[in-house]
């Protein structure tokens, strides 16, 4: 058996993951001797690939799309985000032997709109465009926060209201049609995939105003359409999924090894300033 501790991400492509790049880095600044990779496990593939992974002697997966939501049958036991998200991205091998399911997109957003961006949750109006699994991820943590207002706007409005009513105690998380939005929000985020096979962004332009601040799950070298989108709408500010990505990796990082990166300097090694 391998002396270093093995983890890997597995998504369907993976060839563009950045994780390989971001673990190794963690691992270099914390001194913790390990190998990460990227395996690439199309969906009939995913209970094969991740029984022979740990039965090898893997010591922990992250997962990415399309088997955030699959891969949750196959843990032994839900973290309580993992299962208030009803998806997993980080497998960890529990002190018995088993396997644990996490989700740390949820903590990765709120850190990097807190810690690193400085932007307020609490007593604001947020609206989330989109009620797939990322936004599965962060609704949970994002109610927590306490905001004032908290509406998903989905195409298939159907999905969106599956978290209004997941969330119904809360009181303040509604499921609307991008039609209905006719006012500005304080905080908007882009947690669909649309735009970025080139499309023109389909958002109702009245959501943003000079106040508002504009974030964008994904990430890319250069403006995504939504940052592009909002830029020209006026938007106060408009931001990237880099700081996410680096945060949820981070939280993953913790959950495997007990120690928490320094994510400043992997965020300026990383990141582009755009
Ligand atoms: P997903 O589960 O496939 O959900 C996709 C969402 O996009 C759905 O709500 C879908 O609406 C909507 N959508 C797709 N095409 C659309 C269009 N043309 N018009 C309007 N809505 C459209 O994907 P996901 O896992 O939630 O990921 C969403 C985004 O978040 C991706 O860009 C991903 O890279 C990013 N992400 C970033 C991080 C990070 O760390 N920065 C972490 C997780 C995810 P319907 O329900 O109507 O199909």
């Amino acid at each position: 058996m391998s002396e270093v501790d093995r983890y890997a991400v597995i998504g369907h492509p993976i060839a563009h993951s950045r994780s390989p790049v971001i673990h190794r880095l963690f691992a270099e600044q914390t001194g913790q001797l390990i190998s990460y990779g990227a395996m690439d496990v199309r969906p009939e593939e995913l209970d094969t690939a991740v029984t022979r992974f740990f039965g090898e002697g893997g010591k922990g997966l992250n997962v990415t799309v399309p088997h955030k939501g699959e891969v949750a049958r196959l843990v032994d036991a839900l973290d309580e985000r993992a299962a208030q998200a009803g998806a997993v991205n980080t497998i960890y091998v529990r002190t018995d032997g088993t396997l644990g399911g996490d989700n740390t997109d949820g903590h990765g957003l709120v850190t990097d709109l807190q810690q690193n961006l400085g932007i307020e949750i609490q007593d604001r109006r947020i609206l989330i465009f989109g009620a797939g699994g990322a936004t599965r991820g962060i609704v949970p943590v994002l109610v927590d926060s306490g905001p004032a207002e908290l509406v998903i706007a989905n195409r298939t409005l159907e999905k969106a209201r599956l978290l209004e009513l997941q969330f119904a105690s809360s009181g303040n998380v509604a499921a609307v049609r991008f039609e209905d939005l006719t006012e500005p929000f304080d905080l908007v985020l882009n947690a669909t995939s649309a735009g970025l096979k080139g499309e023109e962004a389909p958002f109702p332009s009245d959501v943003v105003d000079s106040h508002s601040v504009c974030y964008d799950l994904a990430y890319a070298m250069q403006p995504t359409p939504f940052q592009v989108w909002a830029r020209r709408h006026g938007a106060a500010a408009a931001h990237s999924g880099w700081g996410m990505l680096i945060e949820q990796a981070a939280e993953s990082f913790r959950v495997w090894r007990g120690v928490r990166p320094d994510t400043g300097p992997i965020r300026a090694a990383l990141a582009p300033d755009v």
